[in-house]
């Protein structure tokens, strides 16, 4: 059953089709959007369910069938961005004639707020594991050939697992294996592997149980969620990131889309803060970006630093902000992106709008 809805968002409702060859199912959605991409189309199909999400701005639109016959793990997902069209083409199990594409699931044909979407899980294989520094390790997991899946620039997934018999879940933001130095091309990702650099707590429930992950044992990993838009980027001159301590890792990919794809942009300053020195996550990576673009800048900053550190010192305030963001020119246009502890992110939220930054100027990462 539909979901009964206002007018203009019924016409804008999609529909599916399908149909058949002796080899192949082909499940058809016209969206009936434009500017449809890979981002927003996440399909799984496993154990004879299809599900097939499309991300409508606000909306999710979702395909959701107990298939009438078994299919291959593997499928094809085409998009027809300026149409607005996804073709999801399964391989039969068995060359018989399908009466029926399936039997409908609760959710299936619906178009409502992202929102009010349930998260859908899939279980995804630990590949590697890797050391950043002392306490962070940067995780790889690979996505099961039976999912179609992208997560957007500045998007979390959320991760699950049984801990002591309960369900627990926690968010994470994906990154890239490494900060790229070549800004010709945004960094291409493959759709299969998903990079996650987390902090191991010593007390934490969650990083102590993902730390005893064995190469090879599964997790499961949600769709993506959360709220930048690239358009927040583009026609930008200055950008200015503030992250604190794992807060870096949403900042990753958006500064590689920046250096890569925004033409206007003259400066990009990372202001990374930390305890201690040996707490900075890729600080080699991240100078060795400095020194090769001359866009980007990056500035240390210690709130426990040793006594031989000679950057800055101290935490996120009013006179430190003013004091290490200058804009290109006056009047530029501008994005400061925040991610960090609660308090770093929501006093730093404060300190900008007291330095007379607008609400479109800042964007915050939270869950
Ligand atoms: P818990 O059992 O919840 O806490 C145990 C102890 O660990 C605490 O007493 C404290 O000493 C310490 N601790 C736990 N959480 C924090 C904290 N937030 N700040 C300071 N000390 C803490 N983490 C990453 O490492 N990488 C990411 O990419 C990442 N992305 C995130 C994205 C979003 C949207 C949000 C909201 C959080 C993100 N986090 C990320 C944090 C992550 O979700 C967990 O909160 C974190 O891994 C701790 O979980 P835990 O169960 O191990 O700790
Ligand atoms: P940390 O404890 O090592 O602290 C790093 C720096 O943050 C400190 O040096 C200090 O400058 C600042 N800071 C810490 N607590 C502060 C406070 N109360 N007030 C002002 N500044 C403070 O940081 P961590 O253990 O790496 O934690 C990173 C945090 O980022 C976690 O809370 C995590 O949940 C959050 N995070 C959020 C997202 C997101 O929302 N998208 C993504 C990644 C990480």
């Amino acid at each position: 059953e539909r979901k009964v809805l206002g007018a203009s968002a019924r016409d804008k409702t999609p529909s599916y089709d399908w149909f058949q060859t002796d080899d192949l199912i082909t499940v058809v959605i016209y969206t009936k959007q434009k500017g449809l991409n890979a981002e927003l189309v996440i399909v799984d199909c496993q154990h004879k369910r299809l599900r097939g999400e499309i991300i409508l701005d606000d909306h999710s639109y979702l395909v959701e069938v107990d298939l009438d016959h078994e299919v291959q793990d593997d499928f094809v997902v085409n998009i027809a961005e300026k149409v607005g069209k996804v073709e999801i083409i399964l391989k039969k199990k068995d060359h018989i004639q399908w009466k029926v594409l399936g039997l409908p699931l609760e959710s299936h044909n619906t178009l409502i707020r992202r929102t009010e979407r349930g998260l859908f899980y899939r279980k995804c294989k630990l590949v590697s594991k890797t050391e950043v520094t002392h306490d962070t390790k940067l995780f790889c997991f690979m996505l099961p050939k039976s999912t179609h899946l992208q997560v957007p620039i500045g998007q979390h997934v959320y991760l699950k697992q049984i801990i002591a018999g309960t369900e627990v879940v926690k968010p994470y933001t994906p990154l890239l294996p490494f900060l790229p130095l070549d800004f010709k091309e945004p960094f291409c990702q493959d759709g299969v592997h998903i990079y996650l650099m987390i902090k191991i707590y010593s007390c934490g429930l969650f990083t102590q149980a993902l730390d005893h992950l064995q190469i090879g044992d599964d997790i499961s990993v949600s769709n993506p969620e959360g709220n930048f838009k690239k358009s927040q980027v583009e026609a930008l001159e200055d950008l200015f990131l503030l992250a604190a301590g794992t807060g870096f890792t949403p900042m990753v990919k958006l500064l590689n889309f920046a250096l890569t794809k925004v033409d206007c942009l003259r400066t990009v300053k990372l202001i990374f803060f930390n305890k201690k020195d040996d707490d900075i996550l890729w600080r080699n990576q991240l100078e060795q970006l400095a020194l090769k673009d001359e866009r980007f800048e990056v500035q240390f900053i210690l709130s426990e630093p040793a006594e031989d550190w000679v950057g800055k010192r101290g935490k996120i305030s009013s006179a430190l902000l003013s004091e290490c963001m200058k804009r290109s020119k006056k009047d530029s246009k501008v994005l400061i992106c925040i991610c960090g502890p609660t308090p770093f992110t929501q006093q730093g939220l404060q300190y900008l709008k007291d330095l007379g930054y607008s609400q479109e100027e800042m964007h915050a990462f939270t869950a």
